[in-house]
């Protein structure tokens, strides 16, 4: 079943602005991982803002982004859960983190805020946080790193999403960690039957965790097809060489 089917998708940022997106056609079904690779400036961020309907106002969209099943547009944080690279970014440096979570729960779920504090330790703990009673009364800054992305990744699927798009969510994380959250992430997709989007300019990473591979080249789609496929088969010259550059790291 079809989750979000995007239909020729062009976004500029302003009139003159070359597209950060072009013609993209490409539909995600219900409980599918997908991955969008491609190097930095390639749209990838991009797609997920349209896809989530969090672009900036001043830009200017055309074709369509359709969710079947709502018959309406996705709405970020409670349709659409999304995980950033820097989890500052999303986090509120001065609410305890247990708050944060709960306050996604509250606002979306309706939940009272006792049911909402409850759902967030549960949550904590789901993200396989050290001691999470205690480290829901933790600030932010208390945390490192990895922690600090398990908590965005708690309150990312706090409002119980249909899709949970990961936007270099571990690309700031060291290569352990990052390996961590990969695995959180699986089975959290897993355990919730979420469709999850995974974007990276590591398509190595992604391919560890995602059905489908979708290769965005100067704001254009140039390759969409099954992991192994695009792995063994690529088809775009793109696609080859980010394979390429893959292995030449791994030997
Ligand atoms: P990626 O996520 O692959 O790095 P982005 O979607 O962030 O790519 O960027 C695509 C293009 O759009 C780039 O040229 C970038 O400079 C531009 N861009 C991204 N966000 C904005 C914005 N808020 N305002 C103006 N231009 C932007």
């Amino acid at each position: 079943m079809t989750l979000l089917a995007i239909r020729d998708l062009s976004v500029r940022y302003a009139e003159n602005a070359p597209a950060a997106l072009d013609g993209i056609t490409l539909e995600v079904r219900q409980g599918e991982r997908l991955g969008v690779i491609g190097e930095s400036g390639s749209g990838k961020s991009t797609l997920a803002a349209a896809i989530a309907g969090i672009l900036p106002r001043s830009a200017a969209l055309s074709g369509a982004i359709e969710w079947p099943k709502l018959g309406r547009p996705a709405r970020a944080g409670a349709d659409v859960g999304i995980v950033f690279q820097d989890p500052s970014s999303s986090l509120d440096p001065v609410m305890r983190v247990g708050e944060q979570v709960a306050e996604v729960a509250h606002a979306h779920l309706g939940q009272s805020w006792s049911a909402a504090r409850a759902a967030a330790a549960d949550l904590l703990d789901r993200v396989k946080l050290p001691d999470p009673a205690a480290l829901a009364r933790a600030w932010p800054h208390q945390l490192s790193g990895g922690q600090r992305q398990r908590v965005a990744i708690a309150a990312a699927i706090a409002a119980e999403p249909k899709l949970l798009i990961a936007d270099e969510a571990t690309s700031a994380l060291d290569t352990i960690v990052q390996a961590g959250i990969v695995r959180l992430l699986d089975g959290l997709v897993r355990e919730r039957g979420m469709t999850l989007i995974f974007i990276s300019h590591d398509i190595a990473l992604a391919s560890q965790l995602v059905d489908r591979i979708a290769v965005l080249k100067d704001a254009r789609l140039v390759e969409i097809g099954p992991t192994e496929e695009v792995l063994r088969r690529p088809k775009s010259a793109y696609a080859r060489s980010l394979i390429d550059a893959c292995i030449g790291i791994d030997t």
